[in-house]
């Protein structure tokens, strides 16, 4: 067993750190301080695309640079630190173009994946419906076949970026047959989401950010051409794409920025004119964070090294966002804490600290642990696929 980076790899993250500091002193696109989704940057993505970094664990043959999951950890983990504004090519470099490299037909690869590598489209997710989150083959939307088309009806919900997004990756019921399993039902397929009967209605977060939105179809014609992989095969192709956007370090680094402006406050802050940082308690908490951070992140590095072996991580994906999530959640509500009321206080105040980006992550955190599946049912999948209890 090896720790260690190879020294390609150490060169490599050193090449990320420059590219991070020639792109901050731009001073063109803005670096945040906490979630990555919402902070959207074509041209930014234009420029990671032009590093050959959007697809960098792609295989090669598909345009990418296959140079495997750790070297990409690797690249984000910087970025993360860096907080930059990944959205516009985040989800289909981590999932959809992965889908089309694994399940897609020929027309897909083409159409698809060279605008995905030059951060020309962006993606969103088309899963959840109000009443199919967990329970995603509740799902109600259909695709019926019509000829050349499949005409959709229904509604997703938590859609991220649909207001933004050229396509929707769609998850739709395409065989209506009720005595057919639930699971042989669903079929995935490319929507243009300007096409004639989409609407995308924003939903506002409880941080007053326009992340994710409802989207309805009425009577939509998708080609048939952009069914991927297999007509009626789709849920068991969704749950290798969750495999892809659970196996990711963004669970955990979503707050990078809190825990920095939490050692930083206890360094500065006094209490009964003693730095917090002299206070044993306060160290105790601070330092077991910090370990619990760094076995977190180490953990999700293993995982990425499964995916470098040709294994798709299943239960080990789910331990890495479950243990990430509850982390994340640990985290802010200890810096809340440990802040008092600054922690509470949000950019808008004067007396803000870190420019309220705790109290930001605080009003975030109840997602953490829902969105990209619930630590729940993460639960369930090491439970049953881990340790093969019964269900
Ligand atoms: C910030 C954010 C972004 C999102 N982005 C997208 C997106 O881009 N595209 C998309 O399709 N979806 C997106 N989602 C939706 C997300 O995938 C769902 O919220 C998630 O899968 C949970 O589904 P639900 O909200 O319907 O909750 P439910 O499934 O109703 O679950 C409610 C609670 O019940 C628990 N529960 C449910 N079933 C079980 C069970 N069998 N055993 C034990 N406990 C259970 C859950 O753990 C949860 O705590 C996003 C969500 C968030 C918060």
């Amino acid at each position: 067993m090896n720790f260690k980076f190879t020294k390609e790899q150490e060169l490599f993250r050193e090449e990320v750190i420059a590219f991070i500091q020639t792109e901050k002193e731009k001073g063109i696109y803005e670096f945040g301080d906490n979630g990555f989704v919402h902070l959207v940057s074509r041209e930014f993505s234009k420029q990671v695309s032009k590093k050959g970094w959007v697809g960098l664990a792609w295989p090669k043959k598909y345009g990418g640079k296959g140079m495997g999951y750790v070297n990409r950890l690797i690249m984000l983990e910087e970025m993360f630190m860096a907080g930059a504004p990944l959205g516009y090519h985040f989800v289909q470099d981590r999932q959809i173009g992965p889908g089309i490299c694994h399940f897609g037909t020929d027309y897909l690869k083409n159409e698809f994946l060279p605008r995905i590598l030059n951060s020309d489209i962006t993606f969103c997710a088309l899963f959840s419906e109000p009443d199919a989150g967990s329970d995603l083959a509740n799902g109600k939307t259909t695709a019926v076949d019509d000829g050349d088309n499949f005409i959709v009806n229904g509604q997703k919900v938590w859609t991220s970026n649909g207001h933004i997004a050229e396509y929707g990756w769609l998850l739709a019921r395409t065989n209506l047959d009720p005595d057919v399993s639930r699971y042989d039902s669903f079929s995935e397929m490319v929507v243009d989401m300007k096409a004639p009967g989409v609407t995308v209605r924003p939903i506002i977060n409880a941080v007053g950010v326009h992340s994710f939105n409802e989207v309805f179809f009425d009577d939509v014609k998708v080609p048939k051409k952009n069914l991927s992989g297999k007509l009626n095969n789709g849920f068991r192709q969704i749950m290798a794409n969750l495999d892809y956007e659970r196996a990711g370090l963004e669970r955990l680094m979503q707050n990078y920025s809190v825990k920095e402006s939490l050692i930083d406050y206890a360094k500065t802050s006094k209490r009964n004119d003693r730095f917090l940082s002299q206070e044993s308690l306060i160290r105790d908490t601070i330092a077991k964070l910090e370990t619990e951070y760094q076995v977190i992140k180490l953990y999700i590095y293993y995982v990425a090294s499964l995916s470098d072996q040709g294994r798709l991580p299943n239960y080990e994906a789910a331990i890495g966002k479950a243990t990430a999530n509850l982390f994340q959640t640990k985290l802010v509500d200890t810096a809340t804490s440990i802040m008092g009321l600054h922690g509470l206080l949000t950019a808008d105040s004067p007396e803000a600290l870190y420019k309220g980006s705790v109290a930001d992550s605080y009003l975030w955190s109840p997602s953490y642990t829902l969105q990209g599946g619930s630590v729940e049912i993460l639960k369930n999948i090491i439970a049953t696929r881990g340790l093969k209890l019964p269900r």
